[in-house]
């Protein structure tokens, strides 16, 4: 019988309100046989999340200040939430042994890593499921990184002997057996791995909005959701600033072929967003999946007569970033130019002495700098081999008067970025919106 694994978000956990939800969804599938809940998230706007507030504690002991009445905060969330949902078990003697632990100065990753692991032990006494400690099936190297070998090998022969389990997102074990998370957001990576352990025909993502978004609602209003896109056009978009899934979570499904689909605890019906494997055929309908952007970019352009046939041109301009430990994301280039792209962040602190090295190991004959650059991705495998993309784009930006300052489209066709102006940024989106969605 074909498997689904089922994560849940913070929200979707948040009170026993919203831990009936989940159950309902869970009973409403026999295929969904593995879960993995994350720790309480925020009721409302205002409140805590339980990872923040462990840390929180950590910090406090860490400080040597009392952290008995931040503790009291999390004791109470976990006690009300069982005692909504009506349940017999005990959760004290769990609270008491986390918070002597976290007392007795346990790491900042142990602390944060009890939000998802107490949530576990309740919702594995809800539905009557095993619980399978993450600790005991995810692992982690001497360095800290994740052990993807020992890890398959472990959990699917474990899980193999368990028909419906329950594992805590967000963290697995060092080889000495101490508790290692993942970075923040981290049980969608949990999921993913639980996924591929088991060999899942889907993994679920149960969040609390219905999909991915084709473009960032603060900007466009009301945008529609992304019906289905591949791993590859979901990298794109979400390295250019789009969230909703941890970025790494992709990996572990996209490397076995499993399609993850990321529903809506709060709307269940709605079909949500599936991802795909690269390899479906592309519905070559010029029709575009998203359109994410980033801002802060600093471009810096170099122009130096026959640079083409300069040989390590390149090369040289390329290790003076390198040496200085900053990564570019584009490199546009002339006959005589090549420009580079760089986040303000990476450029922080060292542009002037980067400038300095250009002149003196380069020696161009001009070195300009223009700051305020934002880029924008329209993505979507539909565009490829689609004449008439590239124009629609551009009358769309030109009839808005924005000027385009750089042009890059990947190899995979699937992509075009184009760098404007950061006061034109969201009107730019709303443009390349308007001209291929509405
Ligand atoms: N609870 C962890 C965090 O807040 C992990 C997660 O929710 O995915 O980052």
């Amino acid at each position: 019988m074909s498997i689904t694994v089922a994560k849940f978000g913070g929200t979707s956990l948040a009170d026993a309100n919203q831990i009936r939800k989940v159950q309902n969804i869970l009973k409403a599938d026999a295929k969904r046989r593995y879960v993995v809940p994350s720790a309480p998230g925020k009721r409302t706007p205002s409140d805590q999340k339980i990872t923040d507030l462990l840390y929180l504690c950590h910090t406090h002991v860490q400080q040597s200040v009392p952290f008995d009445d931040v503790f009291q905060i999390i004791a109470q969330r976990y006690l009300e939430i069982v005692r909504d949902l009506g349940l017999q078990m005990d959760i004290r003697p769990h609270l008491e042994e986390v918070k002597r632990n976290i007392a007795a100065g346990a790491s900042a990753d142990y602390a944060a890593s009890r939000g998802e692991y107490l949530n576990g032990l309740i919702l594995a006494e809800l539905l009557g499921w095993d619980f399978v400690d993450a600790a005991e099936v995810i692992f982690f190297d001497e360095h800290g990184i994740f052990d993807s070998e020992k890890t398959q090998a472990v959990m699917s022969e474990r899980l193999s002997k368990h028909s419906h389990a329950v594992i805590p997102g967000f963290y697995g074990a060092l080889p000495g057996g101490e508790i290692k998370t993942f970075s923040r957001g981290g049980s969608d990576i949990t999921g993913a791995i639980v996924a591929r352990g088991v060999g899942a025909d889907l993994y679920e993502n149960w969040t609390d909005v219905s999909g991915f978004l084709m473009a960032d609602p603060r900007i466009v209003p009301n945008p529609k959701t992304i019906q289905q896109l591949t791993y590859r056009e979901l990298r794109e978009l979400s390295y250019m600033g789009a969230s909703v899934l941890h970025e790494e979570s992709i990996f572990p499904v996209r490397e076995a072929g499993i399609p993850v689909r990321i529903k809506n605890t709060n709307a269940p019906e709605d079909p949500g967003t599936l991802i795909v494997r690269d390899l479906e055929p592309a519905p070559k309908t010029g029709a575009i999946t998203g359109i994410a952007g980033r801002k802060d970019f600093t471009v810096i352009a170099i122009e130096k007569a026959l640079m083409n046939i300069e040989l390590g041109f390149g090369r040289k301009l390329l290790s003076i970033l390198e040496v200085n430990n900053i990564s570019f994301e584009h490199i546009p280039s002339g006959i005589d130019t090549m420009s580079l792209v760089i986040a303000d962040a990476q450029l922080k602190g060292k542009l002037d002495r980067v400038l300095d090295e250009i002149r003196r190991e380069l020696k161009p004959d001009s070195i300009e700098v223009h700051p305020n650059m934002a880029l924008i991705a329209t993505v979507g495998r539909g565009m490829a081999y689609t004449p008439g993309i590239a124009s629609k784009l551009f009358t769309a930006l030109a009839k808005e008067n924005i000027n385009v300052r750089m042009i890059n489209q990947g190899s995979s066709e699937i992509n075009i970025i184009v760098g404007v102006e950061t006061e034109d940024f969201e009107r730019s989106v709303r443009a390349i919106y308007a001209a291929f969605v509405d």
